[in-house]
């Protein structure tokens, strides 16, 4: 017989942005506690899961990276499918993965199926252990323009990584 769930609410959570801003390291930061300065683009995980409690709920969450798909623009509506949170990652040493933000926004407006509308979305500038080139402000300018969540963070120091994945948790718990 099966029992009850062993969860309360499952959600996928997705991460997009371009190559190399950290995606990968963001998710097993924060699903291994793990990180690697090497890290090979390539490694090829798809999706981690993760447990979290908010209050008395038990929260499963999936976590999707795209494991280098973003290369070659491969991303398509199945990974957009069924997410309720959608990470969006660039590098703050790095302002053109900054500038192509509106591309990766276009991108879930065209592939998610609520045309990116019912999703609870949150930009992240990660890396903030380096040397800044896109000021704080602006960041956090855009985001509020487009309705999103923002945060600083660091894969690599720890800083802000649980808390990005707790906002889109408690944001999608609030949403109707
Ligand atoms: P992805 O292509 O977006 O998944 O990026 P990766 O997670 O593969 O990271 C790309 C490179 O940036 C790797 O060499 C990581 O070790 C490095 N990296 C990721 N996050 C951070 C961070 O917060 N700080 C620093 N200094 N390096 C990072």
């Amino acid at each position: 017989m099966a029992g009850p769930l062993p969860y309360d609410h499952l959600f996928k959570i997705l991460l997009i942005g371009d190559a190399a801003v950290g995606k990968s390291s963001i998710m097993l930061r924060f699903t291994d506690d793990s990180f690697d300065d090497k890290l090979q683009s390539t490694i090829g995980v798809d999706f981690k899961v993760k447990m979290m409690e908010v209050g008395d709920k038990k929260i499963k969450m999936t976590i999707w990276d795209t494991a280098g798909q973003e290369r070659f623009r491969t991303l398509t509506s199945s990974y957009y499918r069924g997410a309720q949170g959608i990470m969006l990652v660039y590098d703050v040493e790095r302002p053109e993965t900054f500038d192509n933000l509106n591309k990766w926004l276009e991108e879930v407006e065209t592939y998610h199926p609520g045309r990116g509308r019912d999703v609870v979305k949150l930009l992240v500038g990660n890396k903030v252990d380096c040397p800044r080139a896109v000021p704080r402000e602006q960041a956090e300018a855009w985001a509020r323009s487009k309705g999103m969540l923002f945060l600083e963070a660091s894969a690599k120091t720890e800083v802000g990584i649980r808390q990005a994945f707790e906002e889109v948790v408690h944001k999608i718990l609030e949403s109707p």
